[in-house]
């Protein structure tokens, strides 16, 4: 079989993978056709992964398949956007018909989980490098950005913070415990919160997704809004796994380290308050927006102050 033809015969079934009634004209022909209600905006994200760099070499071709859609559709979530669908750009050193069938399989799982249809893409040799475009819509207007967070909203996460980051040091683990089980199956299968995203449409005043740690990424949301926060690492959200695991390690882990794909959203004290519980069961809150500019956390009884645009360089 051909590269082409086991394109055809793996990736083109997961057209069918989402809603396909937004998608007019699938993969096959030299474009793909979305369309677009009238009174939606369309939301679109690109994400590039480099073997090597983005994830390890030689890794498993099926996880790399959900792994490789759960980071780009994750940006979806962060804007509160529904999911329609995706272009994949393959580069791949050869034309391996057992590594594409186990991608293809994991990619296809992703996809239907997600709700998001493959609509087309390009398949080119060299350096495997997966670059994947997400498509999503909300009604007009209506996208969560960066830049909405006000000063006396509260901080609020999504899930458990750093077990991604804690898997990283058992990748090669042969006979891993539930605890690592527990922790490389938050590296592996990240869960974009697609469905927490859009409850918080016309809630949340700025989201982001925490792909490179807390920190770094609710300073973009300080930035982006030019406000200040102060976060309690007593409130941070961790699991039994991760506390078992990784000890006094674990809040370095859950403010600095990234994968894991939970989003960070700020929201008034009143949207809290009223909030569906369904909805506010799935956040924590961490802390307060205030006026100002940089990040402050209380550890320990100690107050540390991180300038805004510092949060890149900050490593407990
Ligand atoms: P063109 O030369 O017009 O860009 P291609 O020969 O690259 O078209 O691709 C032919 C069709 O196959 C297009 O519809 C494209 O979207 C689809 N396609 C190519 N590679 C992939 C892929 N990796 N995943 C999904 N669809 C693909
Ligand atoms: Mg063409």
């Amino acid at each position: 079989m051909g590269e082409f033809e086991l394109i055809r015969r793996y990736f083109f079934p997961i057209a069918e993978a989402g809603n396909t009634s937004a998608i007019r004209l699938g993969p096959g022909d030299d474009c793909a056709i979305q369309r677009i209600e009238p009174g939606m905006d369309l939301v679109f994200s690109v994400d590039t992964l480099v073997e090597g760099v983005h994830f390890p070499r030689q890794y498993d071709p099926e996880k790399l398949g959900w792994r490789s859609l759960a980071v780009a559709a994750s940006d979806l979530a962060a804007m509160g956007a529904d999911p329609v669908c995706f272009t994949l750009a393959l580069t791949l050193p050869d034309a391996d018909p057992d590594w594409l069938s186990a991608y293809a399989r994991g990619l296809a799982k992703a996809a239907r989980n997600f709700g998001l249809s493959l609509a087309g893409g390009d398949t080119t040799r060299g350096p495997l490098t997966l670059s994947l475009q997400v498509h999503g819509t909300v009604p007009k207007g209506q996208a969560i950005q960066r830049s909405g967070a006000q000063s006396g909203d509260y901080v609020c996460v999504s899930g458990t913070l750093g077990e991604a980051g804690a898997a990283l040091d058992h990748l090669g683990s042969d006979s891993p415990g539930p605890d690592v089980q527990a922790v490389l199956a938050r590296y592996h299968f990240p869960e974009p919160r697609l469905a927490l995203g859009a409850a918080l449409r016309g809630r949340a005043t700025a989201a982001v997704d925490v792909s490179d740690g807390l920190v770094a990424d609710l300073g973009h949301i300080l930035e982006a809004s030019g406000v200040a926060a102060n976060i309690d690492t007593d409130r941070l959200p961790l699991s039994e796994h991760l506390k078992r695991l990784a000890g006094e390690a674990a809040i370095g882990l859950a403010l600095n380290a990234g994968d894991d794909y939970e989003l960070c959203v700020t929201l008034s004290p009143q949207v809290w308050a009223d909030l569906p519980r369904a909805v506010r069961s799935q956040l924590t809150v961490i802390g307060k927006v205030v006026a100002g500019e940089g990040l402050t956390i209380e550890r320990n009884g100690y107050t540390e102050s991180l300038p805004a645009g510092g949060y890149d360089h900050f490593r407990n």
